[in-house]
């Protein structure tokens, strides 16, 4: 398969999304040297709910985005709105004891609430649609649900005949059903939410690199034409932040993954596809994840790759996944095809966590991080304010470093990856 570098530039990555955004933001470069009490770097889910969480609250924050607000994987992704933080956080237990797994739960529970409440409050258009089902593909993912239904009252198992209602695909064994998740347009939800931010007071900066942090009582964020000097600092740049902090570089891996949309489909096409018109992803790590969008376009995402890099054939790969889920989609035209970087921890949990006195983080969601992002907004405020109970416990995780250093750490990720798609098989 041959890779390349992902394309990107400053203006939004040419998706369904992009194409179909409310509007689109302009807000000012940062030009000049200025104060608030927060500062924010990245304008993704994380830096646009935390700056509302504390705009709430009365803070004055200043979030500063390197491109356009939700340029990132928040603006890019599959728009599955589902609850739960990081994979398996039971097995944080030694380090955060019995209450701070809870805790976790507590809040992967609290995060889809947060987002939808946040819709309603703010009357935010981003095509909410409930519904997600998730489809096994081999008969250890069917013990799996059996197990996660004893726990969750919601959880409605499906065998193979019961799973066509919802996903008519001859592919999977069967499967289960959450109407209490969710799909929407991540791109309008983000924007609107930069909207609501604003409109107490946040001020909001575009195409404005942050290019240096300086850490300290007062810490500040500098780009090459302005700054910020601020009480708190909080770094939300994730999988594009690059280089800027070492500690982040190490231990947050950016991995890509793909998405097409298919042009609209007819009544027909919607039958034998998605019937219900919820959103849907396989038990694998490297999954399938598919919806349709307000206008019936199929988004079909997928391949994910841990080497940072996308295939030079995209469509036609992802064609393929496509027309092995829903044979009868196969002439089907693609309109759209898009990809974008995920923050991977190497423990698969959300990274939080102080660089410095009041200099936080909050990264490496590791793929599942659309309402994840809101509950942790909501942490980083709460620490702000004063109260980090909920932050103490995140910050209590130990993230291990990715192992193979700069140069050997693609290849060594490419070959995890591999690892990961061979137990997929088994
Ligand atoms: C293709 C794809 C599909 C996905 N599908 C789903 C899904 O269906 N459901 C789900 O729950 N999760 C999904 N995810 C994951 C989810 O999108 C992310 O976890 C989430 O959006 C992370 O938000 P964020 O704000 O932390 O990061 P991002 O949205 O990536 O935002 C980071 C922002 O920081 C900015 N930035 C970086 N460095 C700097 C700097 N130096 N100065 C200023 N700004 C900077 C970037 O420009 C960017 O806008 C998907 C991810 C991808 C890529």
């Amino acid at each position: 398969m041959l890779l390349q570098e992902t394309q990107d530039s400053p203006e939004h990555a040419r998706s369904y999304y992009a194409a179909s955004a409310n509007w689109q933001t302009d807000y000012p470069t940062l030009t000049e040297d200025i104060e608030a009490e927060v500062a924010i770097v990245g304008g993704g889910f994380s830096g646009v709910s935390t700056a509302l969480e504390l705009a709430e609250r009365g803070y004055k924050v200043a979030l500063v985005e390197a491109r356009r607000v939700s340029w990132g994987a928040s603006g890019r992704n599959g728009g599955q709105l589902i609850g739960g933080l990081g994979h398996n956080p039971d097995s944080f237990r030694r380090s955060i004891g019995a209450d701070g797994v809870a805790e976790i739960h507590a809040m992967g529970r609290e995060s889809v609430q947060i987002v939808t409440d946040r819709i309603a409050k703010y009357g935010i258009d981003c095509d909410l649609k409930w519904g997600y089902v998730e489809v096994a593909l081999r008969p250890r993912h069917l013990r799996y649900y059996r197990q996660w239904a004893r726990d969750d009252p919601k959880l409605v198992l499906l065998d193979r005949n019961e799973l066509k209602q919802y996903v008519n695909s001859e592919r999977y064994l069967g499967g289960y059903y959450k109407p209490d998740w969710a799909h929407l347009h991540p791109l309008n939800l983000c924007i609107g939410e930069a909207r609501a931010a604003e409109s107490l007071g946040a001020k909001i900066f575009e195409q404005s690199p942050v290019q240096r942090i300086s850490y300290g009582e007062n810490p500040a964020i500098h780009t090459d034409r302005g700054s910020v000097r601020a009480r708190h600092v909080i770094v939300c740049g994730n999988a594009y932040l690059d280089k800027l902090v070492k500690h982040l570089d190490d231990r947050v891996l950016p991995a890509t993954s793909c998405i097409v949309a298919t042009e609209p489909l007819n009544d027909e096409q919607v039958a034998a596809c998605l019937p219900a018109d919820v959103c849907v992803c396989d038990t694998r790590t490297a999954l399938d994840y598919y919806r349709l969008s307000a206008d019936r376009r199929l988004l079909f995402g997928g391949l994910s790759n841990y080497s940072g890099l996308e295939p030079r054939n995209v469509e036609q790969i992802m064609r393929r996944k496509l027309t092995r889920v829903f044979p009868e989609l196969a002439q089907v035209a693609i309109d759209y095809v898009w990809s974008g970087q995920m923050g991977i921890s190497l423990r698969r949990m959300p990274q939080m966590g102080r660089l410095d006195g009041n200099v936080l983080y909050v990264s490496g969601y590791s793929g599942h991080g659309v309402a994840p992002t809101h509950v942790l907004g909501k942490t980083l405020a709460e620490a702000v304010a004063g109260d980090t109970r909920r932050f103490d416990y995140l910050a209590g995780i130990r993230h291990w470093v990715w192992p193979g250093g700069k140069l050997l750490r693609r290849p060594g990720m490419a070959l995890g990856m591999m690892m990961y798609k061979l137990a997929d098989l088994v």
